[in-house]
């Protein structure tokens, strides 16, 4: 099956209000243009460098959505196009967006990432480290950005019942969250699903899927 066969299959099982993030990490441009013909304009990325020389080269109404760990010193690459942040876990990060913003005069998006697997190696922040921020005064001094909701990936694993419960943590914890008030929290987004386990989140309330493997074939690299 054509990128754009496994798009159009995945599209039309996919609920209108769920938003399609195509991840093209590690694919050509060529791919990527194969999708956008096809008519995605979203896509995800998870380095920074790299999403960067796809957005010069590529039509510039994409929106380029950062899915991957952030680290703070890369942030100015990216500020002056990103239109999602998903992968948000401190708040020293959330200071370093908003600066690059405001020095491209932008508001930038941002999810908080919330660990909700068992594995080690997924990054996030617990539900408390995200109350603590989203309460405090100086998250609400924050101007040019934008905490539109929240991100979490599942274990890694073939166990239905366990990827439920972790997606039903990430969906609860939206919930809990959306009672602060603040300007610049305007929750929306539930962004948990990939090639694997996309049914399963949007069963659990997911409203963005980030799938890659599925639509341009598997990956050598990670
Ligand atoms: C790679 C990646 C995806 C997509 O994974 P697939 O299994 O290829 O669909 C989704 N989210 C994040 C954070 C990723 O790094």
């Amino acid at each position: 099956m054509s990128i754009k066969d496994n798009l159009e299959k995945i599209k039309s099982s996919l609920p209108s209000h769920v938003t399609l993030v195509a991840v093209s990490k590690t694919k050509p441009l060529s791919d990527i243009m194969e999708a956008y013909n096809a008519g995605q304009r979203v896509f995800g990325e998870n380095k920074i460098q790299d999403m960067a020389e796809k957005y010069e080269a590529l039509p510039k109404d994409i929106e380029w959505h950062m899915i991957g760990h952030v680290q703070r010193n890369k942030v100015k690459y990216m500020a002056p196009f990103v239109s999602l942040i998903h992968g948000v876990d401190n708040f020293k990060l959330l200071e370093e967006i908003d600066k690059q913003a405001k020095k491209n005069k932008r508001i930038i998006d941002c999810l908080l990432q919330i660990k909700i697997a068992e594995e080690d190696s997924k990054f996030g922040m617990t539900l408390d480290e995200a109350l603590e921020i989203l309460k405090s005064g100086i998250f609400s001094q924050l101007k040019n950005i934008r905490v539109t909701g929240v991100m979490g990936m599942a274990t890694f694993i073939d166990d239905d019942t366990q990827i439920t419960n972790e997606f039903n943590v990430l969906k609860s914890a939206f919930e809990e969250l959306k009672k602060i008030e603040a300007p610049n929290f305007q929750p929306k987004t539930i962004s948990m699903g990939m090639s694997g386990d996309y049914p399963l989140a949007i069963a659990c309330g997911s409203n963005m899927v980030r799938i890659g493997s599925s639509i341009f074939g598997e990956r050598n690299q990670h």
